[in-house]
């Protein structure tokens, strides 16, 4: 998992990707192209959000960012083949996404409001809205590939 160690940080002024070694996340980064300061408090330094009924609002669907939503609860062993991909996609991508891990049953709100009738589900959002539904669980490979039309540097 040598990827794990670098990290993708969009600039926000001219759209540049930087690798930023996840070491050097509390530095003040600059964009290697137009020298613009890196942003990247928003990320998390690439690390899940956990999301609840209550937070969902201001961590999804205010995102800057898309967001994808692990849904998952602890007795189901599929969750856990797909909770470490997600976050590795998490490490790899942050800065152009968020990664968000909902406990279905403890968040039962939002379960019930996307109607998550299986798991391990993901939700991905984009711009506050459902943009795709991932569910049952599938190989890292896929997955990226479900997420590319929605992540632009997937
Ligand atoms: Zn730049």
């Amino acid at each position: 998992m040598e990827h794990s160690d670098v990290i993708l940080v969009k600039c926000k002024n001219c759209g540049t990707i930087n690798r930023i070694p996840s070491n050097k996340m509390h530095l003040r980064a600059r964009c290697g192209k137009c020298k613009a300061p890196l942003e990247l408090a928003d990320f998390s330094g690439g690390m899940p959000v956990k999301v609840t009924d209550a937070n969902f609002e201001m961590e999804v669907l205010q995102s800057p960012v898309p967001v994808i939503l692990d849904c998952w609860a602890p007795w189901c062993g599929p969750c856990r083949m797909v909770s470490p991909i997600v976050d590795e996609i998490a490490r790899e991508m942050a800065g152009s996404l968020k990664v968000g891990k909902l406990n279905v049953d403890e968040n039962p709100i939002i379960a019930s409001r996307f109607q998550i009738m299986s798991i391990p589900t993901l939700l991905v959002f984009k711009g506050g809205k459902l943009a795709d539904q991932i569910v049952g669980a599938m190989p890292k490979a896929q997955i990226l590939q479900r997420l590319r039309p929605h992540i632009p540097y997937s």
